[in-house]
């Protein structure tokens, strides 16, 4: 948090840019790195690419919650339903905390994949959660910026202790 590319809105990829090596290299180290620091997703704008493009998922499901891995690139989300829902976030650009961030509880997100094929899909839930939270990140927005009140940011050793067994 605090570099400037963080707050930017990241650029679209062309559809022939996708297929190059750099591309396909940077989405393979993006999952790398996403699994080294055990995170759920991992957008350009993290790794000071700004490009409309990121990872998420994890392929063993002890994990909280559970997501298919995913690439996603030039994302739109358009909200399914009015519902919403609160519940925890952390992101690896914000080391460390944890706070309660509402979201669309239901969405379908169109996008390309990382062959250059059109995609749709729907998403509930938690990884309704995580789609949002990185598409936020192409935007330059961090999940801060969606919290109705900082009443619940968590250092993340103090939600392990208080908050992690439940809801809340
Ligand atoms: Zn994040």
């Amino acid at each position: 948090m605090g570099h400037p590319v963080l707050r930017e809105r990241a650029r679209p990829l062309e559809v022939d840019e996708i297929s190059t090596p750099r591309i396909q290299r940077l989405i393979d180290d993006m999952f790398n790195t996403m699994h080294d620091s055990q995170g759920i997703g991992l957008a350009g704008p993290q790794v000071h690419e700004s490009i409309r493009l990121f990872v998420a998922g994890v392929d063993d499901d002890d994990d909280e919650g559970t997501m298919a891995p995913v690439v996603i690139i030039n994302p739109e989300i358009t909200q399914v339903g009015s519902a919403t829902e609160e519940d925890w976030e952390g992101c690896l650009s914000i080391p460390e905390i944890r706070g309660r961030v509402p979201r669309a509880a239901d969405i379908r997100v169109r996008a390309i994949d990382r062959h250059g094929k059109q995609i749709s899909m729907t998403a509930t839930g938690f990884p309704a959660r995580v789609i949002q939270h990185e598409t936020d990140h192409l935007d330059g927005v961090l999940f801060f910026d969606r919290m109705e009140s900082f009443r619940s940011l968590t250092f993340l050793e103090e939600y392990s202790r208080y908050w992690s067994s439940g809801d809340g």
